[in-house]
């Protein structure tokens, strides 16, 4: 197992992190407590350190199971991360309640690594109007959490901002080869770097749509010669990147913590033709978007109140990677009904301010007639 120096901290965890929040589960999609507890017991024997839970994931069990499946190895022999929900917080008070759950839930006196969780704008300005960094703080004074993060769905600018306004301990970004400009980027990695704050990287398989390829993309895979599946050569991407210190995989069942383990143990960076490998795999799938939407937003707001950029994000996606769990969840689950292509009467306002001039009512028609494709 690799392990990468966080100098600032001077901790070392393992470069693969345990995420729990696609742990095995039964049929009836309750999580699976002895499957967890076998995995985990792998991970730990393998040298895996870092464990990273969140206070909603699998409806509020993820803490729990984590922490059952931990419970036969010393305290100090993992890290574990969790999150606070901020979406909940709505007065000062809610920050340490939910702290004191969470240590209830993992049935411990402190957490390693303690992340806002998933801050985008309207999350930012409510965790200063709610003092709660200053309450993080003082939970960090009280010896409760160790060290303190952030984890981020935004756009770059908001991330500067965000990471220049507090003395961070380190932050978690979603980064693949494919989302190299997206949100934080590569961009904020190196900013993180010059800044000295240790980057935790989420989605290094952008949540499984880089574990298959069109047959395209298996094409390129041996014309250079690659032999990795593409799961693994999407991790391998990640953690060439020297400013990556952890890089989290949710993983489900124990074959894929195996080849997980495969990878880093020992991990070998890509060579200067497995990366021309990738990025013309980036190339090939960037080619097969349905429209040339860049998410400016300039045809926002839509008076109907569909979200244009994301629907057409969606479509694109899906046109890419094919994944369709991953199509349903963000079309279905996470965007609202009222969002949804099908709310465009037509009007065209849209259209006129659209730099890229894309025919934004047909392809939304479009879009509105494909998604019920995937919907379970
Ligand atoms: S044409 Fe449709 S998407 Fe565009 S502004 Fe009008 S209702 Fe909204
Ligand atoms: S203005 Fe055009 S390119 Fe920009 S988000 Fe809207 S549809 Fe996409």
């Amino acid at each position: 197992m690799e392990y990468r120096k966080m100098e600032a901290l001077s901790v070392s965890p393992s470069l693969l992190g345990f995420g729990a929040m696609r742990l095995p589960q039964h049929a009836d999609k309750q999580v699976d407590q002895i499957r967890t507890n076998q995995m985990v017991e792998t991970a730990m024997r393998s040298g895996i350190t870092y464990y990273d839970t969140a206070y909603n994931y699998h409806e509020g069990k993820s803490e729990s199971i984590l922490s059952t499946a931990l419970r036969q190895f010393p305290r100090e022999s993992y890290l574990l991360a969790d999150k606070l929900p901020v979406w909940l917080i709505e007065k000062e008070s809610d920050t340490k309640h939910y702290f004191e759950e969470q240590l209830q839930r993992l049935q411990t006196d402190y957490i390693d690594f303690y992340l806002l969780h998933s801050l985008n704008a309207a999350r930012w300005e409510n965790m200063q109007r709610n003092h709660v960094l200053e309450t993080c703080e003082e939970l960090r004074a009280a010896g409760k959490l160790r060290f303190f993060g952030f984890s981020f769905h935004d756009d770059y600018a908001l991330f500067e901002q965000i990471l220049r306004a507090h003395s961070w301990d380190f932050c978690q970004i979603q980064l693949n080869y494919m989302d190299t400009e997206l949100q934080a980027g590569l961009k904020g990695l190196e900013l993180a770097g010059e800044l000295g704050i240790p980057v935790v990287v989420m989605e290094p398989v952008k949540g499984g749509s880089l574990a298959r390829l069109p047959e395209e993309g298996y094409a390129i895979l041996q014309r250079y010669g690659c032999t990795d599946s593409p799961a693994t050569l999407a991790l391998r991407y990640v953690a060439s990147l020297p400013q990556v210190k952890v890089i989290l995989s949710g993983m489900s069942d124990q074959a894929q913590l195996e080849e997980n383990l495969r990878v880093f143990s020992p991990f070998q960076p890509l060579s200067a033709t497995e990366q021309q490998a990738v990025a013309e795999l980036r190339q090939m799938l960037d080619s097969r978007v349905r429209n040339g939407c860049t998410g400016c937003s300039y045809c926002m707001p839509c008076p109907q109140g569909v979200n244009i950029p994301r629907c057409f994000q969606i479509w694109n996606d899906f046109a890419k990677f094919g994944n369709v769990a991953a199509t349903r969840s963000a079309y279905y689950v996470m965007m609202k009904e009222a969002e949804r292509a099908d709310r465009c009467i037509g009007c065209g306002k849209c259209e006129a301010a659209c730099p890229q001039k894309l025919p934004i009512i047909a392809d939304l028609q479009q879009v509105a007639a494909e998604m019920p494709l995937y919907r379970e």
